[in-house]
């Protein structure tokens, strides 16, 4: 996409809505002028991983002038339902009894109101019941059959949530897991699915086998220079059931600071709790650091003081800020992220050397 001619039409855009709306009487605090004198790059909408139908739903609210809090929740919330995705929402990794518990969070810069949801079951949308939390509510957290009970008081339908593919990763997993009970163990398993599977589809079902995490992170800044974000995650594959990871914990998984930017985490979410995750990766860009430098810095804090230099979990962390900049860094050496401005939609490799 043409960078000038594409900025241009949307500042006229954001422009012409002010000057519309402006006439309007009696309203001395709408701040009608947005998008006039605001930095390349905004408003500007990430998510981690390459999880294009996210960016796109979040950019399609941030694209007319939607606010940041709506764009984030409508990304959330495509990936929560998105068919193929089998580690957030519907058809989510279950736990260790196949059951699957998610948990999300969700915080606007504007307000520093944030709330969340952890260990929900058989809600499609924890992103909405975080936010529900968020709005209709004095608290931050709801967890467990509670919270569940809450999203079903606020309208939601309870449902299986589960889908053909996680039924069949909790049967196969079920049979590797242990070679001490009654369940076919992992060379039965890998054997019957050779036998069982397409060498087309074969690949592709082993690696999910081998999945253990999975997450999405939906951050943005919107044109009056607002910023949000959400993360929602159906967490560690197999995990304890009742186990919070750091998703759902605001500081952890999430922050989100007014007038500075956001921050969120995938990987295994006990490292990232300890160090206090996003609420590090903030406060680094409040000092002045880039979205990457911040992740960094974060991450470093994770290797050195969690577990001693010897990284070996798969964690990484996103970010952007106020100036329209992104940044990312991973301790695995693997990590992509996709962005949506005005330039259009771009998957960018992170930084992953300390
Ligand atoms: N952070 C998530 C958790 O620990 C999992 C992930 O991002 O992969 O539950």
């Amino acid at each position: 996409m043409n960078r000038s001619v594409s900025r241009r039409g949307f500042l006229e855009k954001a422009a012409g809505a002010t000057a519309g709306v402006a006439a309007l009487k009696g309203f001395p605090n709408l701040n009608l002028n947005y998008g006039v004198g605001l930095p390349e790059g905004l408003p500007l909408v990430l998510v981690s991983g390459s999880k294009t139908w996210a960016s796109d739903a979040a950019w399609g609210v941030l694209k007319d002038g939607g606010e940041a809090l709506d764009a984030v929740h409508a990304g959330a919330m495509a990936a929560e339902v998105y068919p193929r995705d089998s580690s957030v929402g519907v058809g989510g990794s279950p736990n260790e009894d196949g059951v699957i518990q998610l948990d999300c969070s969700i915080m606007d810069g504007k307000s520093m109101q944030c709330g969340a949801v952890g260990c929900i079951e058989g809600i499609e949308h924890p992103s909405t019941a975080a936010r529900q939390v968020m709005e209709w509510t004095d608290h931050c957290m709801i967890v467990g059959p509670y919270a569940t009970e809450f999203a079903r008081k606020m309208g939601h339908t309870v449902t299986d949530i589960s889908s053909e593919g996680s039924r069949d990763w909790y049967r196969r997993w079920i049979g590797r897991h242990s070679d001490s009970d009654d369940w076919f163990n992992a060379a039965e398993s890998a054997a019957k699915m050779k036998r069982e599977l397409p060498p087309s589809e074969l690949g592709r079902r082993q690696r999910e086998l081998e999945r253990n995490h999975g997450t999405i992170n939906v951050l943005a800044v919107d044109v009056r220079r607002d910023v949000a974000g959400c993360t929602t995650t159906s967490g560690l594959s197999g995990k304890i059931p009742g186990r919070c990871g750091d998703s759902p914990i605001i500081g952890a998984g999430l922050y989100v600071l007014r007038d500075v930017g956001a921050a969120g985490f995938t990987g295994r979410g006990e490292e990232v709790i300890r160090v206090c995750g996003s609420f590090t990766v903030c406060e680094q860009m409040r000092r002045g650091l880039s979205p990457t430098e911040a992740s960094r810095e974060a991450i470093r804090r994770m290797v050195d003081e969690t577990n001693e230099g010897n990284a070996n979990f798969s964690d990484n962390a996103v970010a952007i800020n106020v100036k329209g900049e992104h940044g990312s860094f991973t301790v695995s050496g693997r990590s992509r992220y996709t962005i949506h401005n005005t330039d259009g939609r771009q998957t960018i490799q992170g930084e992953a050397r300390l």
